[in-house]
């Protein structure tokens, strides 16, 4: 497909290694052609001219963590309209990830998934899929039905990955049930990033697993063994070890503005990933709901069981990214490159989470923090 080529004049540009104050960025063929200061870019002739009026102007974010939005549930067929509806909240690109069911169930749904990302739909790209549950440690469920736990195995990678067409690109699970730690390399040896979460593990055994190639912490701080003094815990490990990424919810009820500046102080906006960790009742009114046979009510900005415990969060990536900067007081650059960059190197991806000529023109407008104006995926404007 192509399309016409774009310039976005006049924006605050947030690459986001650097801010260019009254910067410009040029996309065509799907590519970043130039960025700079407005007044040394030439755009080409039959670019269409966007004047930004000073609003921020970022690479798309990418959710390394979401299970739906607005009544869409991804685990299964509705992948698809996931996809299509992402865009509008800024976000191009997403880790679909699914939730602990019956065995027999989860490998059907991921079929179906598979079956989605043969023909991807138009709208946010999606990279894999992210599995969370059933491996997880029955003392940290969050609202999982830990009747369905089993420690990680290598058949099970095989058996999943398979079902998947070999789309499964991260996996979270707790390395101290059974012999999960023996399991890290069938993960790796798949091209699968073992990632640390819903777990019990002290720290000794995080650091083991670590050692073996963990490498991200998912939804740090929520369902985890916490810190302390004479048992440090997983906390400690993935706060000291440099190459671990933490996911970070930011929705205003997960987690408190404080613990969020500790975080990016300790770990630096390269160490934290921005997720939404949305269930399908982001964007739905109050009420009570179904999620694939757990029941949920939505009230006062969050989601939760009967019992109390949180179900995924209701806001999405753009909403996180305006928490951070407006309710946390993370510095706007920090805060993008959590959502952008940090997320696109947790996967390997090197054309994706920033803006630099040769990346994908996966760019977003923004009318103020958490309000997209405009968005485009590789330089179409999809919003
Ligand atoms: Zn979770």
């Amino acid at each position: 497909m192509t399309s016409r080529p774009v310039a976005i004049l006049h924006a605050a540009i947030y690459t986001p290694t650097r801010r260019i104050e009254d910067g410009a960025v040029v996309f065509a063929g799907g590519r970043i052609l130039a960025l700079g200061p407005t007044r040394e870019i030439r755009p080409p002739r039959p670019a269409e001219r966007i004047d930004a009026q000073g609003r921020p102007v970022t690479p798309g974010l990418i959710d390394l963590h979401i299970h739906g939005l607005e009544g869409c549930d991804l685990f299964g067929p509705e992948l698809t309209e996931v996809a299509r509806r992402l865009p509008r909240y800024g976000v191009t690109a997403f880790v679909p990830t699914t939730l602990t069911m019956p065995e027999e169930e989860i490998l059907k749904r991921l079929r179906a998934m598979a079956q989605v990302m043969e023909t991807p739909p138009r709208g946010a790209r999606i990279l894999g899929i992210h599995i969370e549950g059933p491996h997880l440690s029955p003392k940290r469920p969050g609202m999982a039905n830990s009747a369905w736990f089993r420690p990680l195995t290598p058949e099970a990678v095989a058996r999943y990955q398979e079902a998947a067409a070999g789309c499964i690109r991260l996996w979270t699970f707790a390395p101290e049930e059974g012999e999960a730690m023996q399991a890290i390399p069938a993960l790796i040896a798949q091209g699968i990033i073992p990632v640390i979460g819903h777990s019990d593990a002290t720290y000794d055994q995080a650091m083991e697993a670590i050692r073996r190639g963990a490498r991200q912490i998912t939804h740090f701080f929520n369902a985890m063994r916490p810190f302390h003094h004479r048992e440090p815990g997983l906390f400690t490990a993935a706060l000291l070890e440099r190459e671990v990424i933490t996911q970070l919810i930011a929705d205003g009820q997960h987690v408190h503005p404080a613990a969020i500046r500790l975080l990016f102080q300790i770990k630096g906006s390269a160490g934290v990933a921005l997720i939404s960790d949305a269930a399908p009742m982001a964007g739905l009114p109050p009420g009570r709901y179904t999620w694939l046979g757990y029941e949920v009510i939505v009230a006062d900005g969050r989601c939760q069981t009967p019992e109390g415990a949180l179900a995924g969060s209701i806001a999405l990536m753009n909403e996180g990214l305006r928490v951070l900067i407006e309710e946390a007081g993370i510095d706007p650059l920090d805060a993008v490159r959590s959502a952008t960059l940090t997320p696109a190197r947790a996967l390997g991806l090197r054309r994706m989470g920033q803006l630099r000529p040769g990346a994908f023109a996966d760019v977003v407008l923004w009318a103020r923090w958490g309000t997209p104006e405009a968005v485009w995926i590789h330089g179409e404007r999809i919003v």
